[in-house]
């Protein structure tokens, strides 16, 4: 799948989408049973940090996994555990999570998001469903 955005005016800033690609690659389930599309990984913290789902090494700052597993896991869910614990059940249950957009769109006005959300949501649906 190529990493690029449809019609993005970020395509070079610096994001490292190949990283975020392959931690999601890794969790990626083999037949996935629920899809949920976010907007776009969020943007780069003030301390230079990445922060993404499927970054496993994260233990703070890392609200959607955190109310993901929350609102999934019920009260199964820990957050003293290491993050791989919980993102290999989410894959083992079949859910998935991708971006719609792969560049962090939170610079950007409202129209320019929704467009970039729609453009690229059946992109990355069509992915999910080929096989690699
Ligand atoms: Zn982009």
């Amino acid at each position: 799948m190529s990493n690029k955005c449809r019609g993005c005016p970020l395509e070079n800033s610096g994001y490292p989408k190949d990283e975020t690609f392959r931690a999601a690659y890794r969790y990626k389930p083999d037949s996935i049973k629920i899809l949920f599309i976010a907007e776009s990984p969020p943007a780069r913290r003030e301390n230079g940090e990445y922060r993404y789902f499927y970054f496993d090494e994260l233990t703070r700052c890392d609200a959607l996994y955190r109310e993901m597993m929350k609102t999934i896991f019920g009260e199964e869910f820990d957050s003293k555990r290491p993050k791989p614990y919980f993102l290999k059940k989410f894959q083992e249950n079949g859910f998935f999570l991708v971006d719609a957009a792969k560049c962090p769109v939170n610079t950007l006005n409202e129209k320019k998001r929704g467009r970039l959300r729609l453009d690229n949501a059946l992109k990355v649906i069509s992915w999910t469903r080929s096989p690699n």
